[in-house]
């Protein structure tokens, strides 16, 4: 009996033994500032937050960098009057402006703002475009319609452009001539930059490149999820992580910012929330519609917040592209190069909404149409040769032999190969080319430049697919979470897509990665202040 209690005994020590050994021990490290997530908004903060003097930790859940931001099709919004100066202004550009700077005011902010635009537009004596942070603030607001909060677009839209310097100044190349300022699918006005590197590559090799090129100050944990806010005394001190190897405790110092992203990649979230009437801004189910996000853009961010005591807001206001892959949902293949160099027809080869409008309505009326399918139509002056790439570097020369874009010598044959009535889809073209001329259609339309009529004629097919989430964590100018009575919640900061408040109703083509990186800036340098 002895031998087998002192058996037993030998037996309970030694799995005692193996237990302390494999039960994985809380790290715990510290630095001045922690960030969540090694996207766009976090890795601009980390640079931000070491260029004012502080030690970084950025945690990322996945095993690389980069989020949605890495794989976007990299269009920046800023009004930028010295690039703009070479972009022809015309008619339908004017009457654009007239129309929103007369309009009865919704607030005393976008008439603040529209007094403002009135003067400008009678001082510009440039030959270009006309633009300004206030013009651009007008579009961001009505865009929107008017959810946004004012405060933000007016922090937003003034500081975009000295973001786009900075992320300059850090190495971050631009293309500059005349053609690449470009409208980007639903950013209502020519004031989309692109950088050199192709997809979001350029962002992030400038952010990451700086992390680490300061090592001794930004340590970045890969393959490590955040999980929890530290909170002590009302005040966020730190995150609680897993990692590969157990579990860590990051103490913050001086601030802690949550930049997740946003939630189009989680199916649930996005039940949760898709709950406005369609005529309200609401979509149909969402379960099994695709997306363009990667799989990591579930709102974590959001769960993490909300225990803090966060306000969250607008996160009814999701975004679906009409621009999704057939098969997959993704932007890839995707052969417009610009609002104004295009147009859709459907199944029936009609054209069937203003392509140069919101991308809620584009997709409201997509959603009506046949299978829910369209075609993008665009010509040579797109592709001047096979090799010329989209802004997913790809060539429309790849993507005819992949089956994944058609082309035409005439617009009769391409309509026999994307199977639409030849006569609908040549009345289509007539129609789009006498809306050039007149700078205006019975669609609205009011962006105009060339005419579609240079062989070879091409066209690409596209769905419906979920893009961005406009809702999220409640901020201030200055990034800092507010909880649901309106007060800062101390050493917390969020920027980017998991914020809400800076969109409204209704986000604006290429207003994202300037929205990210201009907040994402803001919260490290204040973070690193520890305000
Ligand atoms: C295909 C595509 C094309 C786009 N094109 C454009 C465009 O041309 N112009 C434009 O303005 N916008 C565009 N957008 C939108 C824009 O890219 C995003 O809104 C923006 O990149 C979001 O940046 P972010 O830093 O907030 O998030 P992300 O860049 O997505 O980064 C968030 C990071 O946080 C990490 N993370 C999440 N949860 C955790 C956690 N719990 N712990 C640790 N890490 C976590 C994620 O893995 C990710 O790396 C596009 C989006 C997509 C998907």
């Amino acid at each position: 009996m002895k031998k087998i209690l002192s058996a037993a005994l030998v037996l309970v020590i030694i799995a005692g033994i193996i237990a302390c050994a494999s039960s994985p021990k809380t790290q715990q490290e510290s630095a001045d500032v922690v960030i969540i997530g090694a996207g766009g908004a976090g890795l601009a903060a980390a640079m931000s937050a070491q260029q004012n003097g502080a030690k970084v930790i950025v945690l990322e859940k996945l095993e690389r960098a980069g989020g949605n931001t890495v794989i976007s099709g990299a269009a920046y919004n800023s009004a930028d009057p010295a690039r703009q100066a070479n972009v022809p202004m015309n008619d339908a550009n004017r009457r654009d402006i007239q129309t929103l700077t007369t309009k009865a005011p919704h607030d005393a902010f976008e008439r603040e703002m529209q007094q403002a635009v009135i003067q400008q537009v009678a001082a510009f004596k440039g030959s270009g475009l006309f633009d300004s942070p206030e013009w651009h603030a007008i579009q961001t607001y009505n865009g929107g319609d008017y959810v946004a909060k004012p405060e933000m677009v007016r922090t937003f839209t003034q500081n975009t452009l000295a973001t786009l310097e900075w992320l300059k100044t850090n190495g971050m190349q631009w293309q500059r001539d005349q053609d690449v300022m470009f409208t980007v699918l639903g950013a209502l006005w020519p004031r989309s930059h692109r950088p050199q590197m192709p997809l979001g590559q350029g962002y992030i090799a400038t952010t990451l490149g700086f992390a680490e090129a300061h090592k001794g100050d930004i340590t970045i944990h890969y393959n490590t999820k955040a999980t929890e806010l530290i909170m002590q005394n009302g005040r966020v001190t730190g995150v609680k992580a897993t990692g590969p190897n157990g579990n860590f405790t990051f103490s913050a110092n001086k601030g802690v910012i949550i930049a997740t992203g946003g939630f189009g990649a989680n199916v649930e979230l996005r039940e949760k929330y898709n709950t406005l009437p369609q005529d309200k801004g609401g979509w149909p189910s969402l379960v099994n519609a695709k997306t363009t996000n990667h799989p990591g853009a579930t709102g974590d961010g959001l769960t993490l917040a909300e225990k803090a005591g966060a306000s969250l807001i607008g996160l009814e206001w999701l975004q679906l592209l009409p621009m999704g892959d057939p098969r997959t949902g993704s932007l890839s293949g995707n052969i417009e190069q610009g609002v104004e160099d295009r147009f859709f027809v459907n199944k029936n080869g009609e054209r069937f909404v203003n392509e140069g409008g919101r991308r809620d309505d584009m997709t409201k009326a997509l959603l009506q149409q046949p299978d829910a399918w369209l075609w993008v139509i665009c010509d040579k002056q797109s592709y001047p040769t096979p090799q010329t790439k989209n802004n997913f570097n790809e060539s429309i020369e790849d993507l005819i032999k992949a089956g994944r874009a058609y082309e035409g010598n005439t617009i009769e044959e391409l309509a026999a190969k994307i199977g639409v009535p030849a006569a609908n889809l040549r009345s289509a073209t007539d129609e789009f080319n006498a809306g050039v001329d007149a700078g205006r259609d019975k669609w609205g339309r009011t962006l105009w430049r060339i005419k579609i009529n240079q062989p070879p004629y091409y066209a690409g097919a596209r769905i419906p697919t979920v893009h961005h989430t406009m809702g999220g964590i409640e901020i201030n100018p200055e990034t800092q979470v507010l909880n649901k009575s309106g007060q800062v919640i101390p050493g917390l900061y969020a920027a980017g897509e998991v914020t809400g408040g800076i969109h409204g109703s209704n986000r604006l083509g290429g207003n994202a990665l300037a929205d990210a990186h201009t907040f994402g800036r803001i919260a490290g340098a204040n973070a690193a202040a520890g305000r």
